[in-house]
């Protein structure tokens, strides 16, 4: 997953990253003030931001108003130095989905984010599952037919990514975009890598392979006994 912070108190917003990367495993960008945030979120993909009320040049309020209006539905955290009510609501109405008042708690704004993340792509239950594949998103486990499969963080974090898309055909260039911070292109040989350690981990031992490879477009996490009438068909 990847998270756009949009802080301009520097130092929050690096501790902020911190937090979402190492207790989270999600590749973080940071913007320092509302028109630099829209830049980002208009030129990469996020899966949430973290927005700032009371940002230069752009407020976290004519931030979120704008993505409404364009339609976009990335999910959106609002971080409040005022808790004011007549704030928060028109904040809501705007169409953030949730808001942080500061000072707070940074397991908190983990766990908010966390919640968020999974809504967005409509899976409210902290655990993913596909066939007896297990995936718990709090602590970051992962258990095959109740087994713990050991995966390194980048391995987890591409598993947990083609979780939340069942079925659906993931390329290599949306698993980059969602993984990595700006300095994805460099990584661009490493999936390869993740998958290939995920199959040895996960699929290895199991009559039944879940990880597939669709050559030339991606790769998707789906139980292909579920499709009874199966599309069949190589590529
Ligand atoms: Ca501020």
């Amino acid at each position: 997953m990847r998270v756009l912070v949009i802080e301009d108190e520097r130092r929050l917003a690096e501790n902020v990253a911190h937090g979402l990367r190492e207790n989270a495993g999600y590749a973080v960008d940071i913007a320092n003030d509302g028109e630099q945030g829209a830049f980002l979120a208009s030129t990469n993909e996020y899966d949430l931001a973290i927005v700032d009320l009371m940002l230069p040049k752009l407020s976290g309020q004519d931030l979120v108003r704008r993505w409404r209006s364009e339609g976009s539905r990335l999910p959106v955290l609002i971080l409040t130095a005022r808790d004011e009510k007549a704030t928060v609501v028109s904040l809501l109405n705007a169409g953030a989905d949730d808001y942080v008042a500061k000072p707070f708690d940074l397991g908190e704004l983990l766990a908010r984010a966390k919640a968020l993340i999974r809504r967005g792509k409509g899976r409210p239950a902290p655990s993913l599952r596909v066939a007896d594949l297990e995936i718990n998103t709090v602590e970051r486990t992962v258990r095959r037919g109740g087994r713990v499969a050991h995966l390194t963080p980048m391995e987890y974090r591409v598993l947990e990514y083609l979780a939340h898309r069942p079925r659906a055909v993931v390329s290599k260039e949306e698993l980059l975009e969602h993984l990595y911070d700006y300095n994805w292109e460099k990584f661009s040989n490493v999936i390869e890598v993740y998958i290939s350690g995920l199959r040895r981990k996960i699929d290895a031992g199991s009559e039944i392979k879940l990880i597939h490879t669709s050559r030339g477009q991606g790769y998707a996490l789906r139980d292909e006994s579920d499709a009874a009438a199966g599309s069949g068909g190589g590529g």
